[in-house]
């Protein structure tokens, strides 16, 4: 089962407008369980709107969204809230860790969320932190952290549940090139590990290049990248 399949997905904005922009039209999109897939395009072209329909935080005007083999059309919007809770990772390209809460507890807080208890969501936080080289900062505060270990914070938290599949806009825009190429390299190496799909947006070819495939946005669709 896809971690992710898109099918015809078409998004216009502000259709039938002076303003109308077709962003989307026609997209295809299979991403396999552990398989980590780079979207580039120039900004504008799309990027987020596709990553928005892909979360289920929009809904494309045709096609089909599935996480994990589970149609996200034919759900209400409980279930559709649920899915994306249980199934889906976000990484954005600023962490927006919850400033009064220690990097540990961000990333216990969607293990509790789910019904996880107390003591085994710490485990799995802790563990994640682990891998990520931050065993030694679980009691920092977002604002002790550097730019990259926050990130590396934001994308334990985003993993935290095993979503199905992990979503990320521009997630290392924000950081220098070196801890850009640190924290990208993590994220691929705990998605492939923990089994999820991931679907990474960025500018950078050179970080793109490294994921199992590199696709472009390039008028309203997805072409090979290069
Ligand atoms: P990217 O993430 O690649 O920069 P976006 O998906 O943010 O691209 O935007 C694609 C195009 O759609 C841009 O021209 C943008 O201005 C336009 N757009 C995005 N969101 C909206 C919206 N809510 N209403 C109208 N236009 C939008
Ligand atoms: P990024 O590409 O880094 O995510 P954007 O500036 O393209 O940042 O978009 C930020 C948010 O604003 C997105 O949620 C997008 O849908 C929305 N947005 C972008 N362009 C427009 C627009 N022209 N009108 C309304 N909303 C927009």
């Amino acid at each position: 089962v896809p971690a992710l399949r898109l099918t015809g997905i078409a998004r216009t904005y502000a259709k039938g407008l002076p303003g109308e922009v077709r962003v989307l039209s026609g997209v295809d999109l299979e991403v396999a369980p552990g398989e980590t897939v780079a979207l580039t395009a120039p900004s504008g072209a799309g990027k987020s709107t596709l990553l928005h329909i892909a979360g289920l935080l929009d809904r494309p005007d045709s096609g089909r969204v599935e996480i994990g083999g589970r149609d996200a059309g034919a759900l209400g919007e409980r279930a559709r809230t649920a899915l994306r809770r249980d199934a889906i990772g976000f990484v954005y390209q600023f962490h927006h860790l919850l400033r009064e809460f220690t990097a540990l507890e961000n990333v216990m807080l969607p293990l509790l969320a789910a019904g996880q208890g107390r003591r085994r969501a710490r485990e799995r936080a802790m563990a994640l932190l682990d891998a990520v080289g931050l065993a030694g900062r679980a009691a920092h505060r977002p604002a002790q952290l550097s730019g990259g270990e926050a990130q590396r914070v934001a994308i334990c938290r985003a993993l935290a549940n095993r979503p199905r599949i992990l979503l990320a806009d521009e997630p290392t825009g924000n950081l220098d090139p070196d801890t850009a190429e640190r924290v990208f390299a993590l994220l691929a190496r705990l998605a492939r590990e923990e089994g999820q799909g991931a679907l990474i947006a960025t500018h950078n070819m050179e970080l793109a290049a490294r994921m199992d495939r590199a696709l472009r946005l390039e008028r309203g669709r997805l072409v090979p990248a290069s």
